[in-house]
């Protein structure tokens, strides 16, 4: 199957209320191409060095999504361009995010991560601190949390993914409604259950490109 075999494939499955974006990180920018030619746009990349780069050497109307973990320091090198940060899991860095969008004259949209696997992971915020960060964030005018993100755990356990894709949407829809916009949960394994779930934005890679080296 070819990269547009497997768009056309994943597209047909999802409804128009979903958006499908096309994890290319590792990928060359021909294999990307290869989906932008496809009339693909939106495209998410998880490192700020390899996202900077291509989105220097690729189309200008493609929407570039940072979904990997981000530090605070290296913020200024997407803001110029980002069209959304999936994965704001501090208040220190949504500050940043702000300082750096009020710098180039610009509004950048967020999700707030939400730690929602059974596995450890440094990254997210628990599901009870999401409320005292949206309340601290109306003082930044130059971001915008426009939903949550959570990544379920490595499991092929349907039971526990669907406990975790609800835990998610549950918090989602208590979120007042300039919050809730996007809900980023899904990837190439559990995409079909996340959107049962109730997600519409859904993160995916190998599904799309192949498997990953
Ligand atoms: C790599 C990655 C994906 C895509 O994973 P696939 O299993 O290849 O679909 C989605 N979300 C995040 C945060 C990732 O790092």
């Amino acid at each position: 199957m070819s990269i547009s075999d497997n768009l056309y494939k994943i597209k047909k499955i999802i409804s128009n209320s979903v958006t499908l974006v096309a994890v290319s990180k590792n990928r060359s920018t021909l294999n990307i191409l290869e989906a932008y030619n496809n009339g693909h746009r939106v495209f998410g990349e998880n490192k700020v060095q390899e996202l900077t780069k291509k989105s220097e050497s690729l189309p200008k109307d493609i929407n570039w999504h940072m979904i990997g973990h981000l530090q605070t320091n290296k913020v200024k090198f997407i803001a110029p361009f980002i069209s959304l940060i999936h994965t704001v899991d501090s208040f220190k860095l949504l500050k940043e995010i702000n300082k750096r969008a009020y710098q180039n004259n610009r509004i950048i949209d967020c999700l707030l991560q939400v730690h929602i696997a059974q596995e450890k992971s440094k990254f997210g915020f628990n599901i009870d601190e999401i409320d005292n960060v949206i309340e601290k964030s109306y003082i930044l005018k130059n971001v915008k949390i426009r939903g949550l993100m959570g990544m379920a755990s490595y499991t092929e356990n349907k039971t526990q993914l669907k406990k975790e894709f609800k835990n998610l949407k549950k918090k989602f829809y208590k979120l007042s409604k300039e919050h809730q916009t996007i809900l980023s949960m899904g990837m190439s394994n559990d995409y079909k259950l996340a959107i049962q779930e109730g997600s519409n934005m859904i993160r995916i890679g190998s599904a799309i490109f192949g498997k990953r080296n």
